[in-house]
């Protein structure tokens, strides 16, 4: 790309007609500084005016829908919990219905007027008889109806507080979007070769970005979508396919076909394998042989019997001369990991070490001593052994259990451990393929779908507070058949303090209810070591009922506990009961899993707790979870990096999102360093675009 062609990307944007200093600090702050960002700056939605409905038509509809109408009234109104922003929106035909919204009512009180044309996006309920809609999307329209607004379809932009102070309205935006292209025209290159539209069957970069913003008809505004999503996608994925391609290139330990410790304890298991367990050792067998880093990420439901997989990776790895990591997210896990790992190794020789945050300093030094020469062979621990100053003779594999737990930075600093050590990530967090592809498409993906053949899927079910007793009753049948039961209590509100007051009135409750059996509380604010004495009560079956806060989330063993009450449930996200469910229905024996639910649950809290009743299956759930929160809060913004995406939608665009995979793949394997000429405006517009934006999360897995 020649450096001419370069800059048409790099056109500030406070030049513009109607822009000026003060609408350019505004888009600055939101990330836009070029003309070329501007163009980015994709419609939120389209108004297609062939397709808006009546009131009173909408109220038959399930599906959301856009009505238009003028604001007859509106203000705040309620106190604190039930403060709320109400406007009546009155439609051509006269009819009217009541729009609320509880959160940001400063700012939409600040945007509505009586007399204002909007917009509106949402679903038509009865609400105590008369036509509601809560919280809709909207947008203000003109009053005067210019030019580019009678069009049928209309682009509508995303609005903020900040943008509507500098008046900077979906209108404005069409505005300067339109001058821009006219009097500039859209002179920079198709960044994608032709061998890739002509594949895909993608139109022109620069009509597509025409037709996103001022499309002509509905099948335009379709191809031009289709076009950008796949562009987006692509460059993320072209990332992935490179991050790892240079990962083959970095020499790693080649361990041996698995010798006499790994056999011995594989074939001394009281059970048989399961068929995924079984595809996982073998995948895992295979990558450590090969002398390439292997970056691999295990899912498999809470259950699923990972432990077993990541113990035979290490046992291989001490087999070949090498030593293994195994890091949990909290000293209870990483403890009982230990013992738990203890138990199986009491008829193998091979030395292992604990280290952890809390240990005394002369036993730390002695650890830390042990891991530096060598004699310690696995070393499991928290966080606390990734840090500085904790130093390994020989580390050939690192097992990182409830791999999402870790933040992003600790996992960097894992992969500088050693010499290149072999990655195996584990999640009970399944992630629906789509985000999978996104988040971890530099990492090699395993999956264990099977569970033990012994196990039965918990029995779930959702109750109101006037049916308690009732769970109490089967609650109590369990225990007099010898089992156990976890009562859950959420961490929500803003203090600490009074959930832990929550939680406490809840343990007294139970005691009271259930006076001949032993009750505890763990809770996140006693330490460690008290949390460890409740807990192996519990397991030694001397406690029968542990009330918790979320302390027992992950990972958790007792094998005999049959029943969770789990308290305020639609206040939890769906992953999260997940992970709590699988507590229970770790034997043989029929579990049970009661929600205990509130009327004041969202129709989202309400959907999460059905999807809880209707599927144990991880992946169903995840997918559920992904449909429920968007692809931007699924795992938080942070860590993913997704929230930049631009227009792409990872539970709508999976399949474009498959293609853009393949395609960014066959790129690679081409052209490795895209060299070829022809991939020369691509090449640059990688690096300027998408290397740098991603390089956070795409290094680190
Ligand atoms: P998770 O995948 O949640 O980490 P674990 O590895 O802790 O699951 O295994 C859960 C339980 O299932 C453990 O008690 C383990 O011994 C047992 N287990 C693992 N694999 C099998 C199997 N193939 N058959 C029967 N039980 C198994
Ligand atoms: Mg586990």
């Amino acid at each position: 790309m020649s450096r001419e062609s370069t800059d048409v990307f790099a056109q500030p944007i406070r030049f513009l007609k109607r822009v000026g200093s003060v609408r350019a600090e505004a888009l600055e702050a939101a990330g836009m500084t070029t003309c070329y960002d501007l163009l980015q700056y994709f419609p939120r939605r389209h108004l297609d005016r062939s397709n808006t409905s009546l009131i009173n038509e909408a109220l038959g509809s399930s599906s959301p829908v856009t009505i238009i109408g003028v604001v007859r009234a509106c203000g705040v109104t309620g106190f604190k919990k039930s403060k709320r922003f109400e406007a009546i929106v009155e439609d051509e035909r006269g009819d009217r219905v009541s729009c609320v919204w509880f959160q940001r009512t400063k700012w939409i009180a600040s945007v509505f007027n009586p007399g204002d044309r909007v917009a509106l996006h949402g679903r038509v309920r009865l609400y105590r008889r008369s036509p509601s809609m809560s919280h809709p999307d909207f947008d203000k329209l003109d009053t005067s109806g210019p030019s580019l607004e009678t069009g049928r379809i209309v682009s509508l932009y995303h609005g903020s507080a900040t943008f509507d102070r500098v008046g900077l309205s979906s209108r404005v935006f069409r505005r300067i979007i339109f001058d821009l292209i006219k009097e500039r025209g859209l002179g920079f290159p198709e960044v994608l070769p032709q061998w890739i539209l002509d594949e895909h069957g993608l139109i022109d970069g620069r009509v597509a970005l025409r037709a996103i913003h001022f499309p002509k008809n509905r099948d335009e505004l379709a191809e031009a979508r289709r076009r950008l999503v796949f562009e987006e996608l692509f460059f993320i994925q072209l990332l992935m396919a490179r991050t790892r391609q240079s990962r083959s290139v970095e020499p790693a330990a080649r361990f041996d076909p698995p010798g006499f410790q790994t056999t011995r304890f594989l074939g001394n298991l009281p059970f048989d394998l399961t068929a995924g367990q079984r595809r996982v050792l073998a995948e895992i067998a295979h990558d450590t042989q090969t002398g390439v880093q292997m970056n691999r990420l295990l899912q498999g439901d809470v259950g699923s019997g990972k432990t077993i997989v990541a113990v035979a990776a290490m046992l291989q790895a001490v087999d070949s001369g090498f030593q293994a990591a195994f890091l949990a997210p909290t000293e209870i896990l990483a403890e009982q990991h230990y013992t738990n790992l203890r138990d199986y190794f009491d008829f193998l020789d091979v030395s292992m070490r604990l280290l952890t945050g809390g240990q005394k300093a002369a036993h730390r030094r002695e650890v830390l001593h042990d891991i530096a020469s060598g004699g310690a062979r696995i070393v499991v621990g928290t966080h606390a052994l990734i840090q500085e100053g904790v130093v390994f003779n020989r580390l050939g594999v690192a097992v990182v259990d409830e791999q999402h737990r870790f933040g992003v930075m600790q996992r960097a600093n894992l992969f500088r451990k050693g010499e290149n050590p072999h990655i195996l990530m584990m999640t009970a967090t399944p992630i629906p393929r789509s985000l999978a592809m996104t988040l971890y498409g530099d990492l090699d993906v395993s999956i264990m779908r099977e569970m033990p053949a012994n196990r039965k899927p918990v029995v779930t079910e959702i109750y109101r507070e006037k049916r308690r007793e009732e769970a109490y009753k089967k609650l109590e049948g369990e225990l007099r058949n010898g089992r156990q039961a976890y009562v859950v209590y959420p961490l929500v509100s803003e203090s600490e303090k009074l959930d832990l007051k929550d939680a406490m009135t809840g343990l007294d409750t139970i005691r009271d209810r259930f006076p001949d059996y032993r009750v505890e509380l763990v809770h996140g604010r006693m330490s460690s070591a008290e949390k460890d004495d409740a807990m192996s009560r519990f397991k030694a079956g001397t406690v029968h009922i542990l009330v918790a806060t979320t302390v027992i989330e992950v990972g958790v063993d007792v094998a005999n506990a049959s029943v969770m009450i789990i308290e305020h449930a639609e206040r939890f996200g769906l992953s999260q009961l997940h992970q709590l469910r699988g507590r229970v229905g770790r034997g043989a024996e029929q579990s049970y899993c009661f929600l205990m639910a509130s009327h004041k649950q969202t129709e989202e809290g309400r959907l999460r707790l059905e999807a809880m009743e209707q599927t144990t299956d991880g992946f169903r759930i995840a997918e559920a979870d992904l449909r429920l929160r968007g692809a931007g809060d699924f795992f938080g913004t942070r860590q993913s990096g997704l929230a930049e995406l631009r227009i792409a939608d990872l539970v709508a665009d999976v399949d474009i999102l498959a293609q853009a995979r393949e395609a960014a793949q066959k790129l690679v394997r081409m052209d490795p360093d895209l060299a070829d000429p022809h991939h020369a405006v691509l090449s640059e517009f990688f690096e300027r675009f998408y290397a740098e934006r991603y390089l956070g999360f795409a290094k680190v897995g």
